[in-house]
């Protein structure tokens, strides 16, 4: 089955030209966004896509290009289209994402809503265990280095697409993915220029062998990319709102 995917953006946490980097995936009937950023709701509005078809939320960590959205769409989802959807979480984004995110703002008792559960039904997914979301639609959650103690997921999905959260190179765990789990495709964060201290650089990525370049869709960059196009070895950039099939 073909796993479709449309970026709502690809640009990196300051980028002005580029909306957040955060995807929607389909598959079989089943769509998940994962990642919902301050421009998720803007993007969605104007991709046209139908808030009601979203059946799941995944947050791959708390910095706001990545969440600060998702305030917006839970209100949306429960008071404009009596919805609760799913949301999924990797386990230690659990309890933060409603204490630390969500509560300032969404904590309502009055309407009877003072916990994550009464938005969402909230499924954790544990470190490096295949979750089955939906018939034939999986997701694994693999804690990748980012900030120094705060927790950030990369995913694989349906055992063919490597998602990278925001991370710190990590050449041993693309070869893991490349080499040890077939993983055709590889989706990964990319800053331009170095030093990479908590995110992977061009420069880093292009270490790696032709042959891995090749599966690589670079994504979560600055607004400088025409000075890149044509300098990043056999690896391409991902676009944002162009749609992309992958077998
Ligand atoms: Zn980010
Ligand atoms: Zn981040």
């Amino acid at each position: 089955m073909t796993l479709n995917l449309r970026m709502l953006g690809t640009g990196g946490a300051f980028a002005n030209h580029f909306d957040n980097n955060n995807a929607l995936f389909e598959e079989n009937g089943f769509t998940l966004l994962v990642d919902c950023g301050i421009t998720a709701p803007r993007a969605l509005h104007e991709m046209g896509v139908d808030l009601g078809k979203i059946d799941a939320i995944l947050i791959s960590h708390l910095h706001t290009d990545h969440v600060g959205g998702l305030e917006e769409l839970t209100f949306r989802m429960k008071f404009q289209l009596g919805k609760r959807p799913r949301l999924i979480v990797p386990e230690e984004l659990e309890a933060p994402i409603w204490e630390h995110t969500l509560r300032g703002g969404l904590e309502y008792p009055e309407a009877g809503v003072t916990k994550l559960t009464d938005y969402y039904e909230v499924t954790v997914l544990k470190n490096r265990v295949p979750a089955e979301l939906a018939p034939g639609f999986t997701i694994e959650a693999l804690p990748t280095r980012h900030i120094p103690g705060k927790p950030s997921y990369s995913l694989v999905i349906q055992d063919k697409l490597f998602y990278s959260a925001d991370m710190v190179f990590d050449r041993a765990l693309l070869e893991e993915m490349v080499y040890g789990r077939s993983c055709r495709y590889l989706l990964h964060e990319c800053q331009f220029t170095p030093p990479g201290i908590v995110h992977t650089t061009l420069e880093e990525l292009l270490t790696l062998p032709q042959e891995m370049q090749k599966a690589i869709y670079l994504m979560h960059y600055e607004d400088d990319i025409e000075s890149y196009i044509g300098h990043t070895g056999t690896m391409r950039f991902l676009r944002q709102r162009v749609p992309y099939e992958f077998d």
